[in-house]
């Protein structure tokens, strides 16, 4: 049987559900940007009837708090404390951060490539949490999905000036190298998360661009990889 994807069942508590598909799942449907892409990878997962939250990815950072199924435009992350509603997004290189909260009862999904990085979308889904439901940071858990590796991921001078000192570096060749991971990492730390309570996923999308999708390794007509973070009925 191929194999279609990652669960994180010993990473997040035992009452979420957290996972990320593999290329063999896009290979098998190409639906991409559908809603029905991301609707068929929970089904796969077992979740047959369970409704789906998806972000339309605008490479923001604005996270929205969603109580129903549906596609919602304007965001890049979305947050629940519904069991049962699936919250997706996709991504061929850029980083999706899953993060939970067992005490507050809550999840959100974030979807952060450079821009979104930038604006420090993981902040604003923490301040969602809290303000929303009452999290506090402490008590949050975040997993770092599997996303472009700084020593795949070249940017201009331009974009590596917006980050800290920590978040990018000057390769041999002279040119600048971004960490998507360390910038989001750095982000979860000043908002208050332990550093304990947050796990990465060291694959490289670019790097094992055999199995994941990479937009950087392929071009234009890469497909989509999907996100699914649920909290169990
Ligand atoms: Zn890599």
């Amino acid at each position: 049987m191929v194999v279609t994807h990652f669960r994180y069942d010993g990473i997040c508590p035992p009452g979420i559900v957290a996972a990320f598909s593999l290329k063999s799942f896009w290979l098998d449907r190409q639906y991409l940007e559908s809603m029905q892409f991301r609707r068929e990878f929970v089904h796969s997962l077992g979740f047959d009837h369970n409704p789906v939250a998806t972000a339309g990815q605008i490479h923001s950072s604005k996270v929205l708090a969603v109580d129903r199924g549906g596609y919602y435009a304007g965001a890049d992350g979305i947050a629940t404390n519904r069991p049962g509603l699936f919250l997706a997004v996709v991504t061929a290189d850029c980083l999706p951060v899953f993060m939970w909260d067992m005490h507050a009862g809550c999840i959100a999904l974030i979807h952060a490539g450079w821009r979104g990085s930038d604006a420090q979308i993981v902040k604003q889904g923490i301040a969602l949490m809290v303000a929303q439901y009452g999290s506090i940071a402490q008590d949050i858990g975040a997993l770092l999905g599997p996303s472009i590796c700084a020593g795949c991921y070249e940017v201009g001078l331009e974009v590596a000036e917006k980050f800290e000192a920590g978040d990018s570096a000057k390769g041999s060749n002279g040119h600048f190298y971004l960490d998507l991971r360390a910038a989001n990492r750095r982000q979860l730390l000043e908002s208050g998360i332990l550093p304990e309570n947050i796990a990465t996923d060291p694959l490289c999308t670019r790097c094992r661009s055999d199995i994941l999708c990479s937009y950087r390794a392929e071009g234009a007509h890469v497909g989509r990889l999907v996100a699914a973070l649920g909290i169990k009925e």
